[in-house]
């Protein structure tokens, strides 16, 4: 953003210098708030639109900090990509979740887990081989891990020509593409590239239940999402009117605070028992 020629000027960027004085600060700590202990996840169930089962959680991270409090992913996630440390992060966020879903299978509960992954990691050359060591390290098949993509990383070129979301396919695991809708991308590269299911984003789902246009543009996904061969998950549903309308429209998965607030692992447990009785 550009200061405004009107003046506030001094003031814009005396706030950016304290921004980027906070933004440095925070990128030194990330890797020993990791070893400390202080980024932690937690999981958003995702339900079956029709039988209302439970199919899957989505991995979020979440950084304690001991001074600043809460920090919410948006601030970092972006900090950690700019200053070269979202793999190290990725590799942690990924650890924890197949931790969890390899403790899931142990209780008989074959719960698949998604993950997010950034634009960034998909040009890193050993991702595949690191994600195929933690699913070994944590005896989790293939096929119970989900990897979100931000629409925004798959449609680079350079990720486009690369084999690696072929090889990461082949590994048995799910490609999601996250927050369908916003980028640049269209249905027809969805098309050339082996992604299993699109997430339409919770912008268009939070306007459904008072705008027809976003009823509209969420119907349009879900139809040419499935002349496709993709499912189809809905991200922020946070009402029963917009819950019966995503379901009557087809959509196949939904998520959201209607269904559950994104959960530390003990209370996904607990949710989960109460749900399934
Ligand atoms: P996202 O992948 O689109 O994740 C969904 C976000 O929507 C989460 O915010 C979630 O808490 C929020 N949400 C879920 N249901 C509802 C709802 O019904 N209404 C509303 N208003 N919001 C809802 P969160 O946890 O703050 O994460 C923000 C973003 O940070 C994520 O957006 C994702 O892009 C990124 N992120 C989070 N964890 C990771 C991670 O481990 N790795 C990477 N690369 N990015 C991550
Ligand atoms: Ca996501
Ligand atoms: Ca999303
Ligand atoms: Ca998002």
């Amino acid at each position: 953003a550009a200061a405004s020629e009107s003046g506030g000027v001094a003031s814009y960027h005396q706030v950016l210098d304290q921004q980027s004085l906070r933004r440095l600060q925070l990128g030194t700590e990330l890797e020993q708030a990791m070893a400390d202990g202080q980024i932690s996840v937690v999981f958003q169930p995702i339900i079956d639109a029709r039988t209302s089962d439970i199919v899957s959680a989505e991995t979020l991270v979440r950084w304690a900090h001991p001074r600043f409090g809460a920090i919410p992913p948006d601030d970092f996630i972006h900090l950690a990509e700019q200053i070269g440390r979202i793999g190290p992060l990725t590799d942690h966020v990924l650890d924890l979740a197949l931790a969890r879903c390899r403790r899931w299978l142990d209780q008989d509960i074959a719960l698949s887990v998604a993950v997010n992954l950034s634009a960034r990691c998909l040009s890193e050359p050993d991702l595949v081989e690191r994600v195929q060591r933690a699913l070994r390290r944590h005896g989790v098949p293939g096929e119970l891990l989900i990897l979100e993509l931000t629409e925004g990383s798959v449609v680079d070129d350079s990720v486009r020509s690369s084999t690696v979301l072929a090889d990461l396919h082949a590994l048995g695991l799910r490609l999601s593409m996250d927050d369908f809708g916003t980028g640049y991308s269209s249905l027809s590269q969805l098309r050339q590239l082996p992604i299993d299911e699109v997430k339409i984003d919770k912008s268009f789902v939070l306007g459904m239940s008072t705008s027809q246009g976003e009823s509209f543009i969420a119907r349009s996904i879900i139809e040419l999402a499935h002349n496709l061969g993709l499912r189809v998950v809905a991200e922020g549903v946070e009402d029963e009117l917009t819950r019966k309308l995503l379901t009557e429209m087809g959509c196949d998965k939904l998520q959201g605070f209607l269904i559950s607030r994104p959960l530390p692992d003990d209370k996904l447990e607990k949710w989960l028992l109460a749900r399934t009785g």
